[in-house]
């Protein structure tokens, strides 16, 4: 797998990109900070909403075995997936056992993240993605970039080249037409589709509720049309109680797009009953594990109350200027940088902790109050305990021994002064010659993406030195 740095340096040049990134995080980060304003207690629905995400999760055994039993109750079929593959072998034989050929379904993280469609369609199912940013994603064989915009990366533009070239419509770049073009493709692949398949944004415990938020109603319909309905849900999205999730919904879409309600918000208890004409004959749901036990015992246990806003993405300086695709997993921006690691293990994913200029921003905007930037830090800690590079123990050792002596410190401290002065131009240095002072790219690799300032000729310490004798 290639590195986060070879990753952002195939990306940071590409200006369609930027101008993507640009105009949509602009946009969805003014609403979002337009619309908390105008709520009234915000700080304190903000609090209650962090205090009802982070209770469940000390309870979190408990409060599946009763969300279980209440699903039971309503209907639904439950079934326990340890694995990502588990899960999806549960909706293939669903599928196998009525001999059914054709699912749609609506935006799903947790399902990109087990690799649903891949698997589904090497079992000989026909998958079609419902949700417009999905559905072009699905036409394109690319992959979301956002975790509520998954065509963030792209241009209108580049949209209307994609359905032109795959649906064989004329093309246009007027979204209301684009829209338009999908609509009339998928209308009639909703009332073909023989299962639905969703995500969920919550689980309801009290209730045994699964509610789903979307902006184009295609969800509505997934959940409606098909005679069965499959949610694929990961263990941490349950609330207490219905007047948990009522503080939830006041600030999900607040913090995602600048609305104060999603278009749909959708509330399942289960198959249609008798009386009714619509809805599905056979509700399932699927409870993931997928590593996030692995999380609860860790010092990152609180990234598991994140509600999937993407407020953080937004506003992350990374995020704004690389996207998505670089942070190399489902999951992007500060929230895949805490999360990824815990999914999938920090060896692997090391270098998304250090994917942050820890400004801060992510925990301000964070509806739950997550404090991203401390397990960020944590996790570059345990990465650092897991393996440290020969180069940085040689050289924390060389600095420690160095700066027990104040006399050696200032010693080389003047001969490197004087070296970087020598070798800088009106002030700074455009390129470090070479690798032979430091066996590693770490000033070479300074000076490839940015220039060096050269030292002042007399030093802080000096300054200070000087200045306490003034006073003598
Ligand atoms: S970490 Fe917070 S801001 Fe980021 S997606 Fe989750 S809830 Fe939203």
């Amino acid at each position: 797998m290639s590195t986060f740095s070879a990753r952002v340096k195939s990306v940071i040049n590409d200006n369609d990109l930027q101008i993507a990134l640009s105009k949509a995080t602009t946009k969805l980060s003014s609403g979002r900070e337009a619309s908390i304003a105008s709520l009234e207690n915000a700080d304190l629905i903000r609090d209650m909403a962090r205090r009802a995400k982070l209770n469940i999760l000390h309870n979190l055994d408990e409060n599946l075995l009763k969300f279980e039993h209440r699903l039971i109750d309503n209907g639904v079929n439950v079934h326990w997936a340890e694995k990502g593959t588990d899960a999806c072998e549960v909706v293939i034989k669903i599928a196998q056992k009525r001999g059914i050929k054709k699912v749609a379904k609506s935006k799903s993280m947790v399902s990109e993240e087990i690799h649903l469609n891949e698997a589904l369609i090497k079992a000989g199912l026909q998958v079609i993605e419902t949700d417009l940013g999905e559905y072009i994603v699905q036409l394109a064989d690319d992959r979301p970039s956002h975790i509520i915009a998954p065509i963030m990366h792209m241009t209108r533009h580049r949209v209307g080249e994609i359905m032109h070239r795959h649906l064989n419509v004329p093309y246009t770049d007027d979204i209301k037409e684009l829209a338009r073009y999908a609509r009339e493709k998928l209308r009639s692949e909703f009332l073909s589709a023989e299962i639905g398949i969703t995500g969920a944004n919550f689980g309801v415990v009290e209730t045994g509720t699964i509610c789903i938020v979307t902006n184009e109603g295609n969800a509505r319909m997934v959940t409606t049309l098909p005679k069965i309905h499959i949610v694929i849900m990961s263990l941490e999205k349950l609330v207490p109680t219905l007047a948990d999730l009522d503080l939830m919904l006041k600030i999900l879409a607040r913090s995602a797009t600048g609305q104060k309600l999603t278009s749909y918000t959708t509330l399942i208890h289960g198959p249609k009953v008798d009386e009714e004409n619509v809805g599905p004959e056979e509700v399932h749901v699927i409870l993931l594990d997928n590593g996030r036990t692995g999380i609860f015992g860790s010092e990152q246990a609180e990234i598991l109350g994140c509600i999937r806003c993407g407020a953080c993405l937004n506003i992350c300086p990374v995020y704004k200027n690389i996207g998505g695709h670089a942070y190399g997993d489902v999951y992007p921006g500060p929230i895949g940088s805490v999360l990824t690691p815990g999914l999938k293990g920090l060896l692997e994913w090391k270098d998304l902790p250090y994917a942050s200029s820890l400004c801060g921003a992510c925990k301000d905007v964070c509806p739950v109050r997550l404090d991203i930037p401390q397990m960020l830090l944590s996790l570059r800690k345990n990465a650092i305990k897991e393996k440290i590079p020969f180069g940085l123990k040689i050289g924390m050792k060389g600095f420690g021994i160095i700066t027990a002596y104040p006399g050696l410190y200032k010693f080389i401290r003047n001969i490197g002064s004087l070296f970087l002065r020598l070798i800088g131009r009106d002030g700074w240095i455009k390129r470090f010659p070479a690798n032979w002072l430091i066996p590693t790219d770490l000033l070479n690799g300074w000076t490839k993406v940015r220039d060096f300032k050269v030292p002042a000729r007399k030093s802080f310490q000096d300054m200070w030195i000087e200045r306490e004798k003034s006073y003598e």
